[in-house]
Parts: structure tokens; sequence; C-alpha cells
């Protein structure tokens, strides 16, 4: 019998994986072989907490692989030759894979010559079509579209018996140096995750025997463990969206947390749907008129809201996070992305880019999409004018403070009523809590009244221009 080949992509597991299924149907011989290719990637090829992720997802799918007698062979360069080179020395082998989204990857498939398996998304984001037969734009008529039609495909088991294919030679998991060395700074990471199959099953059944239940009402409280956690899994396909679909319907849960976890996936499932109808979508805003928004160069401003130093407590316990943990909480991702594009007035393609390097999740459609979001210029955007006030979300969302005191420590000891605008403490509480604004934590780098005036000031030139 024929071999044939499983090109591992960003679908990193055994359980609902169509591609090895379909390579390994009726005990045909595979080699299962991933291929590091940076340079397709271009400006979009890992960032630095993706790297790490990815070394790790891949030693857990060797050891998986490896249990069933598998190899996972390992090449760097670029996959059409690799895979090419393979094949034909397998006699011809078929090449089967997971299809991708992104721009570059669909490129990089087109080359190989692949057989594609949907397996990344739910549905197939060049099938959901809206009444006129063109792409959506705006979220709520396509979860309402894609509920409708209903999500009917059952997760494939993962196989108990494998056939090795002869082994091609293979590049060492080390040699391609994915972890940070000098310094290593991925304590916190390793802290806050554990990359692999096994665990994102863990994770999804944590989640769903436990904070699942007060979802509707607990997912917008950064200060407690309140959501899945499960966007790195799903975005290196340690799980499968159809894995995390049908185990939420199942789940004994209140319908309206049931309602609101299967539609957060269906978010994630619209971003890729955009940028499958947008290819531009990580550089170019959507509406146009945002080319010509008057953003502002300042190196500083950036470099204090990447620090996480920016003296908005809210925006800077988000930016910590981010910066030790590799995640950043749903709702404060919006608050610091809103304050960058607006109070900041800076672009936000910068801050996309920060996210891409320091987020595990990192992930080309739902950044790309989010980021357009909050900055007003993406499909169904909210609005550039509704400026969020990060003191006000603070006070709502994090309103004992349990989020700002764990990722700004140096503010733990103040009071609730102020611990989301220190600047307004009295000078003796501000002493008691051993907090010396300007020294050992900064006064804000822009006024959030100012900021919100010049903001709306630079949006009215692009809608006056517009009109
Ligand atoms: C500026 C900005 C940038 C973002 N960048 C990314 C990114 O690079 N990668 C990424 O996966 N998500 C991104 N998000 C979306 C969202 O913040 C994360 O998916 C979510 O915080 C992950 O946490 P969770 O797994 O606990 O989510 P849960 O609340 O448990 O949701 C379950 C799953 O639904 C999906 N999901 C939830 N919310 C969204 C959303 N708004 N958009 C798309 N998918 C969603 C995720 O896959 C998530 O794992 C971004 C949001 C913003 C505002």
């Amino acid at each position: 019998m024929s071999s044939a080949i499983w090109w591992v992509r960003q679908d990193l597991r055994l359980a609902d994986n169509p591609a090895l299924s379909a390579a390994a149907r009726g005990g045909r011989p595979i080699a299962a072989v991933y291929v590091l290719d940076e340079a397709a990637a271009g400006a979009w090829a890992w960032g630095g907490a993706q790297r790490w992720w990815l070394h790790h997802a891949l030693a857990s799918l060797a050891t998986d692989l490896g249990r069933l007698g598998v190899p996972l062979v390992l090449r760097r360069g670029s996959a059409a030759a690799h895979l090419a080179e393979i094949s034909a020395a397998l006699g011809g082998a078929e090449i089967h894979a997971a299809a991708a989204y992104e721009p570059w990857a669909r490129m990089q498939e087109q080359a190989v010559g692949a057989i594609l398996h949907r397996s990344r998304t739910l549905t197939d984001p060049e099938a959901v079509r809206t009444g006129t037969g063109g792409p959506y734009g705006v979220y709520s008529p396509f979860m309402r579209a894609v509920r409708a039609a209903g999500i009917t495909a059952r997760p494939l088991p993962a196989p108990s018996r494998l056939v090795a294919a002869p082994a091609p030679a293979s590049d060492r998991l080390e040699d391609w140096l994915l972890l940070p060395t000098k310094p290593d700074w991925a304590g916190g990471l390793r802290a806050a995750f554990a990359p692999g199959e096994a665990n994102a099953a863990a994770a999804l059944a944590d989640f769903l025997d436990g904070p699942a239940a007060g979802y509707a009402e607990g997912r917008d409280i950064p200060g407690r463990v309140t959501t899945s956690r499960l966007s790195p899994y799903l975005h290196w396909g340690e799980i499968s969206p159809l894995q995390v679909w049908h185990a939420a319907e199942a789940a004994t849960l209140p319908a309206n947390a049931r309602d609101k976890v299967l539609n957060e996936v269906l978010w994630r499932e619209f971003a890729v749907h955009l940028l499958w109808h947008h290819q531009a979508l990580p550089e170019t805003p959507l509406r146009a008129q945002f080319a010509n928004m008057p953003w502002r160069t300042d190196a500083a401003a950036l470099r204090a809201w990447q620090r996480g130093e920016t003296g908005i407590p809210m925006v800077d316990a988000g930016m910590r996070e981010l910066w030790q943990t590799g995640w950043m909480h749903n709702r404060v991702r919006m608050i610091v992305a809103s304050f960058l594009v607006k109070h900041l007035l800076l672009p936000w393609q910068l801050g996309e880019a920060w996210f891409w390097d320091t987020l595990v999740d990192g992930d080309l459609a739902a950044n790309a999409a989010s980021w357009q979001w909050v900055a007003g210029c993406g499909a169904d955007a909210a609005p550039y004018f509704r400026v969020f006030n990060p003191v006000l979300q603070g006070e709502k969302f994090d309103p004992d403070g349990a989020y700002v005191r764990r990722f700004v420590p140096e503010l733990a000891a103040l009071p609730d009523r102020c611990i989301h605008q220190p600047w307004t403490a009295p000078a003796l509480v501000l002493e008691a809590a051993g907090v010396r604004l300007g020294k050992t934590y900064p006064h804000p780098i822009i006024g959030l009244d100012e900021g919100r005036t010049r903001a709306l000031a630079a949006y009215k030139t692009i809608t006056a221009n517009a009109a």
C-alpha cells in the first residue's frame, strides 16, 4: 500500500483531525511532517510568545504520535520543497492537511498541492453567504445564519492505531531555538499555561464543570477565572472548534450560559469569515476613510503602553498580564486597545503588532478583526466616537480591584475607592499605601478628558472629509 503524508499545521492534535484520519485511512502508512516556513509567513511569522507555545505543542504532539509508533518529522524552510521531496521519496505520497485561512498559508497550500480538510473552523467561510450571496459584514446575522443552519458534523475519534511510513530525516526541535534563552522571559507563561492536546481537553472539561455555569454574568470580570482560556489551544489546533461546540452543547449548563459560550466561539468564526473575504484585514482598515486618520507618532507613549506604565491602573494591569502570561482577558483587551487608539491616538496596527508578538493565542483573524473593531474601522465596529473610560471600566468590571492589585502590586494597598484612579487619592491615603505618584507609580501619561477630546477632534477630520 502506498504511503500518505499528514502535513501537520495548526492542527496539533490526534482527536477530531480529518487530515490525519484521511491520511491514515484503511491502515495506510503515514509520515507526519511539520514544516517551519517563516519566509512564507513574512511579517506574520510567529511572535515570541507563539514560538514558545509552538515548541511545547510540537514536543507534546511528538510524544503522543510516538506512542502510536509514528515519528513527528520536523523540517525548516519551504513547505512546498520539503513536502515534494518527502512525497517523492515515499513513491508519490498523497499530502493531507488542515485548510488554513491566513493569506500566506493559503498561498502555501496551493504551492504544496495538498488535499485540504476543513477543521480549524466550524463553517466553510466561502459557503456562508447572505441572502444576496455576499459575505457577512455584521456579526449578529452571521451568527444567526450559522446557528439556523446547525452544526451537524460530529468530532472524529483519535486513531487508536497508526502505521508509520519509512521515516524521512528530521531536524531536532531544540535546534529551532523557539524557546527564549537569554533572558528566559517565559516563566510567567509556564506558570499560566501548559500546551498540549491532553491539557486542552482538561482545560475544556474544567471550564464546563466550573466557570461555564456563570459565564453569562461573570465573563467580563478579569479578576476571577470566569472564561475558558481555550484561545491558545484553539489557535494551535490542540482542540478543534467542533470539539468545543459539541462539548458545550452536551454540558449541563444554564441556557443563557451555553448560548453565550457558543456565540463567543462564533465570534472566532466571524473573524475568520472576515479575513477570508478581506485578505488585507491585518494591514488595511475596512472603512477606507480611516486611512486618512491623523494618527500620532509617539514612541515614548507606545513604550509606556507596551510596558504597562501609562499611569492608568486598568490599562497597566492588562498590559502586564499580557507581558507576564502571554494572554489577556477579553474585557481588558478592549480597554487597552481603546486607550491606545483613542486616548493615545496611535494607529491600531501598532497595537496589533505588539499583541502578535506577546500573545500565545495571537491569531491573524481574531487579532486583526478585534483591533479593527475597537478602532472603529472594522466590520460591525464599535463607533470610534464611543470612547471607553478606563477608570469607569475598571470600577465596573474590577470593582474590588482584585485584577489591578494582582498585576500592579505597587498599588495593592490602596483602598477600593481610588485603586482605579490613584491621582484622586488624598496625600495621606497615598502615603499610607506606600504610593508615591511619579516615583513608585507613574502619573497618567494623558489626561482622560484631554485624550478623549483629542480623539474626537481627529475623528471629526475624517468624517468631515468623507461627507
Ligand atoms: C484587541 C483584541 C485583540 C484580540 N486578539 C485575539 C487573538 O489574537 N486571538 C484570539 O484568539 N482572540 C483574540 N481576541 C478575542 C478574545 O479576547 C480572546 O479570544 C479571548 O479573550 C480568549 O479568552 P478565552 O479563551 O478565555 O475566551 P472565552 O470567553 O472562554 O471564549 C471561548 C472562545 O471563543 C473565542 N472568542 C471569544 N471571544 C472572541 C472574540 N471577541 N473574537 C474572536 N474569538 C473570540 C476564542 O477562541 C475563545 O477561546 C482579541 C480581542 C481584542 C479586543
